[in-house]
């Protein structure tokens, strides 16, 4: 079930029946906040009285013309205008394939300038989400070049690959701002762990590794992203025994996804940022997460007929 629906995100002909079915747009309102910047602005206002940060997402990916990946980068722009006029706890994040990345890299690198020294003027940040495994190499590299330049950028590792934990080391040295996620893309067994057990082992392992002292001397910051709450005990039970204090590290969470979690957390003391996508293109997005937990669809076809 988890291959088919990775399958049918990347389906054009999937996304057009699907986008196009309003219940599955009202379906998918459980993991966006809505198709509009007022919307998103909305989401994360509520969630900052809530004491959560959060990260915003335009989606949007794989955009193969020069003018669609300068729209985006506009749109960027537009948002990060907003955080600031609404004086929102919020960075933003970005997918390179968005800004041009499979059209002219070079493109994609000042899409992603000017929305780092627009983020960088109001005072936040940016962070780069981690694609299949195909963009692995050439996202680090754009991270790395940006990161020399820019004191406000991260990137995503995901723990199912196994080349994550050669490079979390080296952005340990290089004090890299790192969101650590399981993976949520369909790869092949010469790439990625093929079972979940060995997946969440090694979740941890780069978790421990990251937050050791030697690692925090060079400024390297782990953004904890995932909903199992056997990492995340197992992480607060590290950072308590290794003296990592709750001010040097994150939890991260997908809107919509363990909302009571991330409350807990947040009364605990720690510090929770929810991931809030929006827009119009939220058509892969949506079959990831269902993907993830095939019974969402499930729960959905209930909610959406029983209303
Ligand atoms: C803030 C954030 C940013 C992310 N950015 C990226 C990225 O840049 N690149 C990338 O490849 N992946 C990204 N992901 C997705 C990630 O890789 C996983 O696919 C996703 O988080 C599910 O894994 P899990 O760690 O929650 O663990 P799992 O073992 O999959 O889930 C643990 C528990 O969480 C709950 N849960 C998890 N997913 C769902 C869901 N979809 N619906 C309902 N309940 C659910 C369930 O209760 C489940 O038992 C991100 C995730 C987060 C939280």
């Amino acid at each position: 079930m988890r291959s088919v629906l990775l399958y049918l995100a990347g389906a054009g002909w999937s996304r057009s029946l699907v986008t196009n079915f309003f219940l599955a747009r009202r379906a998918a309102r459980r993991f966006v906040a809505g198709e509009t910047l007022d919307e998103a602005v909305a989401a994360a206002r509520q969630l900052n009285t809530k004491g959560m940060m959060v990260s915003l997402d335009h989606l949007g990916e794989s955009v193969h013309n020069k003018e669609a990946a300068l729209s985006a980068t506009a749109d960027y722009l537009v948002l990060l205008d907003a955080i600031y006029a609404n004086k929102l706890d919020a960075n933003v994040s970005v997918k390179l394939t968005q800004l041009g990345l499979d059209i002219d890299e070079s493109l994609c690198v000042d899409n992603m300038r000017r929305i780092l020294a627009k983020a960088s003027e109001i005072g936040t940040t940016v962070n780069i989400d981690m694609e299949s495994s195909a963009y692995t190499e050439i996202t680090l590299k754009i991270f790395r070049q940006l990161n020399q330049e820019y004191q406000n950028i991260g990137t995503v590792i995901q723990a199912y690959l196994y080349r994550s934990e050669g490079d979390m080391q080296q952005l340990a040295q290089e004090g890299g701002v790192i969101r650590l996620c399981k993976g949520a893309y369909k790869e092949p067994a010469d790439v990625a762990f093929p079972e979940k057990a060995d997946v969440d082992a090694n979740y941890m392992k780069l978790t421990k590794a990251y937050l050791s002292e030697e690692n925090r001397q060079h400024r390297a910051y782990l953004k904890v992203a995932t909903h199992d709450p056997k990492i995340i005990q197992e992480t607060i039970d590290y950072a308590e025994a290794n003296g990592v204090k709750p001010t040097e590290f994150e939890f991260q969470m997908l809107y919509g996804i363990r909302t009571q979690t991330q409350l807990e957390l947040v009364e605990k003391g720690y510090r929770m940022r929810v991931y809030v996508p929006y827009g119009t293109e939220w058509y892969p997005y949506f079959m990831r997460r269902l993907a993830e937990r095939p019974a969402n669809i499930w729960f959905i076809m209930k909610n959406l007929f029983t209303k």
